[in-house]
């Protein structure tokens, strides 16, 4: 087995660095570490806790560009999206510095009781396997609420960011958190399967596939531990007849090529409506030729690379299968080492793949649908439930399917996206839980019920 990962700069090919794996003595010192931290941690008041929070928006605020070029580094994304996804994760220490102190209060509920409440009370050392996508907020989103309500937390990143991962433990250091507070550590699946076999390990969150979600989730479920999935998606974008192509023309194009395709909330399949069809077609093209790829390092660079070059293969796949159901490749479709070109596809059935499953890329397949009786339709079968969005004038009209969708999120008018004052999390093959928000604080607590006779 590997006992090195090696991070690799997708843009140039060139090897980053090279860091040894944790060995399975220093895991046990960490997990003991966090676990003696916890005893110590929950005991500071929710006001110590939101006052560290505020050190470590300051410290991401001073460190941004260095931060957002680790990031751009590491997986390729443009330097002015790395710099955006740092500034979240400022606005999310401030969302939970103002309002922990209101989510983590006892809840009084009147019973016959003298007293009876809701306290909410940490659960110990909670263990978070996150993805590449987007490095900083993925992990910041489950860690500060988690840290916040008095846990302390232990992070296997994706091993092609491993360089982040260390980061985000420094800057916590850094911000003044006591140390085991939040660990870092490197190491393989197997350790981690160990791992979470582990009593100190209370619970368990994993951002990624649906396929680790399983192996995830079976794993803490033969040990009875709680876990949060946030998975893979399949977002319908539902563009009706009388959409304002004129003022979302962008967002609709942003909603699935940010990031160079690789989010789990894109827009990843288009049910256009007959009527608008061939205008809102002849308008994504020409947004998409907008788009410019380059070196991610530079501002004028709006479409970054795959995070790894392999990553082409599966889109290839998927495109090369849906083509022989009948799908056609209007534009794209090339590959230049980790750069791959923003493809659109028309002629779309629903079996097809580049439809039906996953496409974590730039690939845009477009449906045409006769009316928006159809859309919703084919827009609820999926297995997947992130979320769906939908584009039209007429708000009514969006507002009567709401019911008739099945997923963690709706959006009209607007790209599915997160938000720290709303809860982020899906259905069905997208997993379950959520983050942000209320809902976010309270996964990881025990909502202990007092009863004072
Ligand atoms: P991935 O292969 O599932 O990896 C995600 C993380 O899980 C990585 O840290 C990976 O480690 C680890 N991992 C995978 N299998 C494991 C196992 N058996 N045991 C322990 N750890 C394991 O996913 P990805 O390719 O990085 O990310 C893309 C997927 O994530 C897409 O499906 C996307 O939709 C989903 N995603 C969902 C959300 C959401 O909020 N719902 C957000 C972002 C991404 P290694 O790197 O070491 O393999």
């Amino acid at each position: 087995m590997n006992n090195s990962i090696k991070t690799v700069n997708p843009f140039n090919n060139k090897v980053i660095k090279e860091y040894q794996l944790h060995t399975s003595e220093d895991l046990t010192n960490i997990l003991n570490t966090a676990d003696k931290r916890f005893y110590e941690w929950r005991q500071t008041s929710i006001k110590q806790r939101c006052r560290l929070l505020l050190n470590l928006a300051q410290v991401m605020d001073d460190d941004t560009q260095e931060l957002a070029e680790l990031i751009t580094q590491e997986m390729g994304k443009p330097i002015t999206q790395s710099i955006a996804e740092i500034e979240k994760c400022i606005t999310l220490c401030d969302f939970y510095a103002t309002n922990a102190d209101d989510f983590l209060a006892d809840e009084l509920i009147e019973t016959e009781a003298t007293e009876s409440f809701i306290s909410y009370d940490p659960l110990g050392t909670i263990l978070a396997i996150m993805p590449w996508n987007y490095p900083f907020w993925q992990v910041m989103r489950f860690a500060i609420p988690t840290l916040t309500a008095g846990n302390t937390a232990i992070l296997k990143h994706a091993g092609n960011v491993t360089g982040c991962g260390l980061a985000i433990e420094k800057l916590f250091e850094k911000a003044g958190y006591p140390k085991g507070c939040f660990s870092t550590i490197l190491a393989g699946h197997d350790a981690v399967e160990k791992l979470i076999s582990n009593d100190l390990i209370k619970a368990v969150t994993l951002t990624g596939s649906e396929k680790a979600g399983k192996k995830i989730a079976e794993t803490a479920g033969r040990n009875l531990k709680k876990t949060v999935l946030e998975l893979g998606g399949n977002n319908a974008c539902i563009v009706l007849d009388d959409a304002d192509l004129d003022k979302y023309m962008d967002t609709i194009v942003n909603a699935r090529m940010q990031n160079a395709g690789q989010s789990c909330i894109a827009a990843k399949r288009f049910i256009v409506t007959e009527a608008i069809y061939e205008d809102f077609l002849k308008r994504f093209k020409e947004k998409v030729a907008e788009l410019l790829h380059g070196d991610p390092m530079k501002e004028e660079t709006t479409f970054g690379s795959l995070a790894k070059k392999d990553f082409a293969d599966t889109l290839k796949k998927q495109i090369e299968d849906s083509v022989a159901l009948g799908a056609t490749v209007i534009t794209g479709n090339n590959q230049n080492k980790s750069y791959f070109e923003p493809t659109i596809l028309t002629n779309i059935t629903k079996d097809m793949p580049v439809f039906k499953e996953e496409t974590f890329g730039p690939i845009a397949p477009i449906m045409k649908v006769k009316n928006t009786k159809e859309a919703f339709k084919v827009a609820s079968e999926s297995r997947y439930g992130l979320g769906t969005m939908v584009f039209t004038k007429s708000i009514e009209t969006a507002q009567d399917y709401i019911s008739t969708i099945d997923d963690g999120s709706y959006f009209i008018n607007e790209l599915v996206k997160s938000d720290s004052r709303l809860p982020f999390g899906g259905t069905k093959a997208s997993g379950y839980g959520r983050e942000l928000s209320k809902e976010g604080i309270h996964e990881f607590v025990n909502k202990k019920t007092v009863f004072i006779n």
